[in-house]
């Protein structure tokens, strides 16, 4: 990892405001209209619970970092959070190992390939390379603290509630459909085994990434656990603070790397915020300082992202004013 040591230097930080409560409510509804009859692309089916998803359900939400919400569409209805863990968990073992350790530990780069490549591994001499994909999400939820399997999984529950604002429980139809048809994870987590990358029992830690995939979440619930980033780890519903404000800006800046796998830099240049999918099809979605979207429809792209997902998102970036490569959002000439 590149050294870059400013110990001692004034560290600044700058952003703008959100547009008024107004603007933000009819945006969330246009980004719903817009897109609602959108029927691109394929409920995922590799794991064989996720192909029973209502595919027309869509829900949108951004939580800003005062803890209020905008809604439109099936907000509240859950789903299994799957990869979108692994940008909490990553916090969550950031804020136990920091910056330097949990760098060198699982990495920051993208793989450039999909988020269950083995070859990935292979290419990269055992290094799992960054936490966004499942060889370096079993890697980091290997580090997640506790003496046994069950207390890491009890963080794991405790600490993507505290993101979420309440308590999350576990999909257990879901979780049971995964284990069963599981081989490829625990291909990846024994090679990694192989190479010394991660202590003790590879089957449990792919139990607990299992389950850690499967908690209930609505896009409500993204949108506040994306704004509790946004707000320097606290969050904004109920003001717990969950990690540090220097955890959030580096888990951003993965999400930004990796977030949307072999698609990350598409979605950094249509969008400019970074993100986070998963294929049960829920985006999160972080305008650090501002707030968060959630989005779930459960049509994806073949790299396993929301479709509608990725278009409201888009329309919502623009036409709120969030891409953080902007710098004048009245210079904005993009046709939203
Ligand atoms: N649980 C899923 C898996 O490991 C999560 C993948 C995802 O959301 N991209 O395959």
């Amino acid at each position: 990892m590149l050294d870059t040591n400013t110990d001692g230097v004034d560290q600044r930080v700058s952003t703008g405001d959100l547009p008024s409560w107004e603007r933000i409510d009819e945006r969330v509804l246009e980004a719903y209209e817009r897109n609602v009859t959108d029927e691109q692309g394929l409920v995922a089916d590799y794991i064989p619970e996720l192909a029973a998803a209502d595919p027309s359900q869509f829900g949108v939400c951004i939580a800003d970092v005062e803890g209020s919400t905008h809604v439109a569409g099936d907000a509240e209805v859950e789903f299994t959070v799957q990869s979108i863990s692994k940008a909490f968990v990553y916090a969550l073992v950031c804020q136990e190992f920091g910056h330097t350790e949990v760098g060198r530990l699982v990495g920051v780069n993208n793989t450039g390939l999909a988020f269950n490549s083995v070859i990935a591994v292979e290419l990269n001499d055992g290094h799992p390379m960054n936490p966004m994909v499942n060889a370096g999400a079993i890697a980091t939820t290997a580090l997640m603290p506790g003496a046994t399997l069950a207390e890491k999984w009890e963080n794991i529950r405790t600490g993507l509630s505290a993101f979420a604002g309440r308590q999350l429980s576990m999909d257990g139809e879901v979780y049971r459909s995964e284990a069963e048809t599981n081989t490829r994870n625990e291909a990846i987590a024994k090679l990694l085994k192989s190479y010394g990358r991660i202590a003790g029992d590879s089957s449990g830690i792919v139990d607990i990434y299992t389950r850690q995939c499967s908690l209930r979440v609505s896009a409500r619930d993204l949108a506040i656990m994306g704004a509790t980033l946004a707000d320097g780890g606290v969050n904004p519903v109920t003001k717990q603070r969950v990690i540090s404000p220097i955890v959030c800006r580096d888990t951003l800046a993965v999400l930004a790397t990796s977030g949307l796998y072999e698609r990350s830099g598409e979605w950094m240049f249509e969008i400019g915020l970074p993100g986070k999918s998963g294929v049960s099809g829920g985006i999160v979605t972080v305008a650090p300082g501002k707030g968060a979207l959630g989005t779930f429809s459960p049509r994806l792209d073949s790299a396993g992202n929301s479709v509608r997902g990725q278009k409201a998102t888009a329309f919502l970036s623009r036409s709120l004013g969030l891409n953080i490569f902007a710098s004048d959002s009245e210079g904005d000439r993009h046709d939203v």
